[in-house]
């Protein structure tokens, strides 16, 4: 664990106010001059000497204008709890006045981009953390108002609130007020200055800027040309709109599957965008920062620093996490190991019946841990749905492992960790906020953060992965077998639970772990597999088009199989919608990028992932052995029927 968390972080998403030491601002505070530290959504954040007359219209000019020429929201002077401007304060000169003589001459700045939502949760994380490191003893008195402002700010970020809700807000912010003889109360004032996005978030669990991960649905935005390229991409048909006008998408028969965002030539269409919160997040003092990472995302994050598709990087990317400020570095591939676990035992189980003569047994049975392919079937297959595996993916594996086992085992609650999940893909953003992946409103994955995203925090913050030294995954939840690294190409969960099923069912270890037969780049491939004398007929699909030609044969009697893997993108997680855009040769990358996990895989001892000694650690001490009632109560989930509702088109400006 890192320990200490970085003095600075600037990005192209804004700093954070921990951009300035303590002693810095402790300095320009006792100053009786006109020294102020502006942090927040401007181009350069620093410490500057206010001229005379100056307005905040000329600070933030001073400070080289707001990010991403977005427009000015608001202002917030002195931390912790000092005055708030809005708009209307902009062609006012700064009085410094405003400045509590309790807090420190700091001006954070918002910009529209910024959710009052998001900032006011990270501000009282930031300001428990420093009581929790022994700062801010005065707050000790109200720090029971303080949480319970952070838990109805949780509730209104995830859409489970309700109007009382801003009531009871107010009542403890005036409470605090009175016990601190506060001059200004920030809840206060945010509630009054921006009552009518608190208003939408919890009336229409809407967050315009697209920063509470709950409330996000795939959007067109206004940046949008017409140009056509998402309608013709989407999987789906659920994409209108006329030449050069602003497309809409249909949500109720939308995948999440990011494949229009990923052919978008203007970044019009957005999934949501948790950057800055992760970037909040590893500066607050005393949070504990997790991350996982999907076994696509290192070969192919290289690619943005010169690295060739397929190259892995792991080792750099877990040395990049941790300069950034990530307590716990661990790796999605090992939950993958524990994913074969249980579907390889669902998938044996069945089988067996299959053979032993049960006519009742359901087949084929289905890999489950593409979200988008989950969402398909939910709402074109409903009759369907005994037929996917009911192991949880090995996203959602490793962050229920991660919460409830490990952080008890390191004395931590779960609301005590904050986990980030690295991803090749948009629709786990979605995934992540289904609510069965939930206790009460502690999600097991916090939130998500894309390949192209994470390459973004790393260029922003001068860490270039082709000079920065590899370092190790942390243990135990880092450790993988081959068998859990070719998750991330089209054909590599099913061959990997038949690696784990078929050593069981025949009681010997396979020679050639490497199914030839499963492999291949056909959208639907029919596949015999034989070991011993077992025979299989196993149906692999890549893309959505080719899953609905597949479940329409499955469903009509024209084709058998005794296991099906679909997976929603090109090539599986290799050509994610999260995953660094391929705008030459596509097929050839995705091609490299998956042959990249099929030489991680080659280079393993361990190539089943019933032989990951990680893994079955976990059995021993807490699950006993694969879908036992434990191992169904942390592993499994359900699916659900989503019928159709008819054409439900909302553009950006409507919802
Ligand atoms: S996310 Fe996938 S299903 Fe949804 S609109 Fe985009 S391409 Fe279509
Ligand atoms: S959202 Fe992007 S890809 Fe779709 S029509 Fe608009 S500009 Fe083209
Ligand atoms: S194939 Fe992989 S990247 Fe694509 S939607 Fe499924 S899980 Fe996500």
């Amino acid at each position: 664990m890192s320990d200490k968390k970085p003095a600075m972080i600037q990005s192209e998403r804004g700093s954070v106010f921990s951009v300035f030491s303590e002693e810095e601002l402790k300095e320009i505070t006792l100053d009786s001059g006109r020294k102020v530290a502006v942090s927040g959504k401007i181009n350069n954040p620093g410490i500057i000497d206010v001229p005379n007359g100056a307005t905040l219209e000329d600070i933030i000019e001073l400070c080289g204008g707001i990010l991403n020429k977005s427009s000015f929201k608001a202002a917030q002077l002195g931390i912790p709890f000092g005055g708030f401007l809005t708009k209307e304060s902009l062609d006012k000169e700064l009085d410094f006045n405003l400045f509590d003589e309790k807090t420190t001459r700091t001006i954070i700045i918002l910009s529209e981009e910024d959710c009052i939502i998001q900032y006011a949760k990270y501000y009282i994380d930031y300001l428990l953390g420093r009581m929790q490191e022994g700062s801010l003893d005065q707050y000790h008195e109200v720090e029971n108002e303080i949480k319970k402002m952070w838990k109805i700010l949780d509730r209104m970020s995830k859409g489970r609130s309700n109007m009382r809700d801003i009531y009871i807000l107010r009542t403890l912010a005036a409470s605090v007020k009175e016990k601190l003889n506060q001059k200004y109360n920030i809840m206060e004032e945010i509630i009054d200055k921006f009552y009518h996005e608190i208003e939408e978030h919890i009336d229409e669990n809407k967050c315009y800027t697209s920063q509470c991960n709950h409330l996000i649905k795939i959007t067109i935005t206004s940046k949008c040309i017409g140009c056509g390229a998402c309608r013709r991409a989407c999987p789906v048909s659920c994409i209108d709109g006329e030449p050069r006008k602003q497309h809409r998408i249909d949500y109720n028969r939308c995948t999440h599957c990011g494949k229009c965002i990923s052919v978008c030539p203007v970044d019009a269409i957005t999934a949501g965008d948790n950057t800055f919160k992760f970037i909040r997040d590893l500066s607050t003092p005393h949070k504990v920062v997790i991350t996982e990472m999907a076994p696509a995302v290192r070969v192919t994050i290289g690619e943005a620093f010169g690295f060739e598709p397929g190259d892995n990087v792991e080792g750099k990317i877990a040395a990049g996490l941790r300069k950034l400020g990530v307590d716990y570095v661990f790796d999605t591939t090992w939950a993958a190991d524990l994913t074969i676990m249980e579907e390889a035992a669902e998938l044996q189980e069945r089988l067996e019946r299959f053979f032993a003569g049960d006519k009742k047994v359901k087949l084929p049975i289905l890999t489950s841990c593409c979200p988008a392919w989950v969402k398909f079937i939910e709402q074109n297959y409903g009759d369907m749905l005994d037929v996917p595996s009911s192991a949880k993916s090995p996203m959602q594996m490793f962050a229920t492992v991660a919460k409830d086992i490990w952080a008890k085992e390191n004395g931590m609650a779960r609301d005590e960790v904050t986990l980030v999940a690295i991803m090749p893909c948009i629709a786990k953003k979605y995934e992540a906020s289904r609510p069965e992946f939930s206790r009460g409103l502690n999600y097991d994955v916090d939130y998500v953060i894309t390949t192209t995203e994470l390459i973004k925090i790393f260029q922003d913050s001068g860490i270039d992965l082709k000079e920065i030294e590899c370092e190790e995954i942390d243990k135990i939840m880092g450790e993988y077998t081959g068998g859990g690294i070719i998750f991330g190409r089209t054909g590599g969960v099913i061959e990997s639970a038949l690696r784990t099923a078929l050593e069981n069912m025949t009681g010997e270890r396979i020679k050639n772990v490497e199914f030839e037969s499963l492999r291949g780049w056909d959208g639907f491939r029919a596949c015999e597999v034989e070991v011993g004398d077992i025979k299989l007929r196993i149906g692999v699909a890549h893309g959505l088009e080719q899953a609905g030609k597949m479940l329409d044969k499955i469903r009509s009697g024209e084709e058998f199989f005794h296991a099906i893997e679909i997976m929603a993108c090109i090539g599986g997680c290799v050509g994610g919608g999260g995953q660094p855009k391929v705008r030459k040769n596509k097929e050839e990358v995705l091609r490299r990028r998956g042959e990249g996990l099929n030489n991680i895989d080659r280079s393993k001892d361990l190539r089943v992932s019933k032989e990951n000694p990680a893994v079955q650690i976990i059995y021993d001490k807490y699950l006993d052995h694969p879908l036992s009632h434990k191992a169904h109560e942390l592993l499994h989930t359900k699916y659900f029927v989503r019928p159709k509702k008819g054409h439900d088109h909302i553009r950006d400006d409507e919802r």
